[in-house]
């Protein structure tokens, strides 16, 4: 069924577990994902960022995944992920999106607020939710949120006491915070701030998101949930895993289609192992 993501975050925030996001900007990603999602009883979120729509656009994504998501036997989230323009939150909304994230993060923090506050109101109206980054994520090279090498990450942390002014006046949904984190494959083990994961979560009821999460442990993982994390954002992993498939199929001489069902599989199992990692299985 199509839910939004207070409808998957709140009950998850409360169990201690997290609920990944995927993102699905085909149909074989979309069809490994929610397979996943439908054999643990998982609820999930799928979607796409605005620096993947050259791939697909919203309305050629919002053809498939909304219907998907409503037949499907399991909570599904169609979620816009770092969306970049207000625009395109707007347009995601208008096509029946149930959850955008702005990310207005690289804007001044008065500039952020208003923005962001803006966007909250219009989602709310129509039943969606809005996601907002506060603090900067880094970015790894390849990543595809774009490369702002950031010198010092920790400069960028975010601040707990300007955590709860900022979901204060923007009302958003959830909030993805800076604690060490960075998109895209890291060339050295990330060292995670927990501690700073348990003073924001002390301080504000809003769901926390975790972004840049490929590549991390799995205690990394446990331990950033036990601490507060209730959404993760993956995608490296299963695009790699998607490609590895791909490849295998492409190696025997095979073609297009031949690839087809070892993506979906290989996407699947993927997205399985961590659903099973964040504990979400059988809370669908
Ligand atoms: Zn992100």
């Amino acid at each position: 069924m199509l839910v939004n993501m207070n409808d998957v975050l709140l009950p998850a925030q409360k169990g201690g577990y997290a609920v990944g996001l995927f993102n699905t900007v085909n149909l074989e990603l979309a069809k490994g994902v929610l397979a996943a999602a439908e054999e643990l009883h998982s609820p999930v979120i799928i979607g796409t960022a605005e620096i993947f729509l050259p791939y697909s656009t919203l309305e050629e994504l919002s053809y498939f995944l909304l219907p998907m998501a409503e037949k499907a036997s399991v909570p599904v989230v169609v979620h816009l992920d770092h969306g970049l323009k207000a625009e395109t939150c707007k347009r995601a909304l208008e096509l029946g999106f149930t959850s955008v994230m702005f990310d207005c993060s690289a804007d001044d923090y008065e500039t952020n607020i208003q923005k962001v506050r803006e966007i909250t109101q219009l989602a709310h109206a129509k039943g969606a939710t809005v996601e907002a980054e506060l603090g900067h994520v880094g970015d790894n090279e390849d990543s595809a949120e774009g490369s702002s090498q950031l010198t010092d990450p920790s400069a960028y942390y975010t601040v707990p006491a300007q955590a709860k002014d900022y979901v204060e006046r923007t009302g958003v949904d959830a909030l993805a915070i800076a604690v060490g984190t960075a998109h895209g494959t890291y060339k050295l083990p990330p060292k995670l701030d927990f501690d700073r994961i348990s003073e924001i979560a002390k301080v504000i009821d809003t769901p926390l998101v975790l972004h840049g999460g490929s590549g991390l442990s799995n205690d990394d993982f446990k331990t950033a949930i036990s601490r507060g994390i209730s959404k993760v954002n993956i995608f490296t992993d299963i695009n790699q895993a998607g490609a590895m498939a791909a490849v295998g199929v492409y190696k025997e001489g095979k073609g297009m289609t031949d690839m087809i069902l070892p993506s979906i599989e290989a996407i699947k199992q993927s997205v399985m192992t961590k659903m099973l990692l964040f504990g979400s299985e059988n809370k669908g």
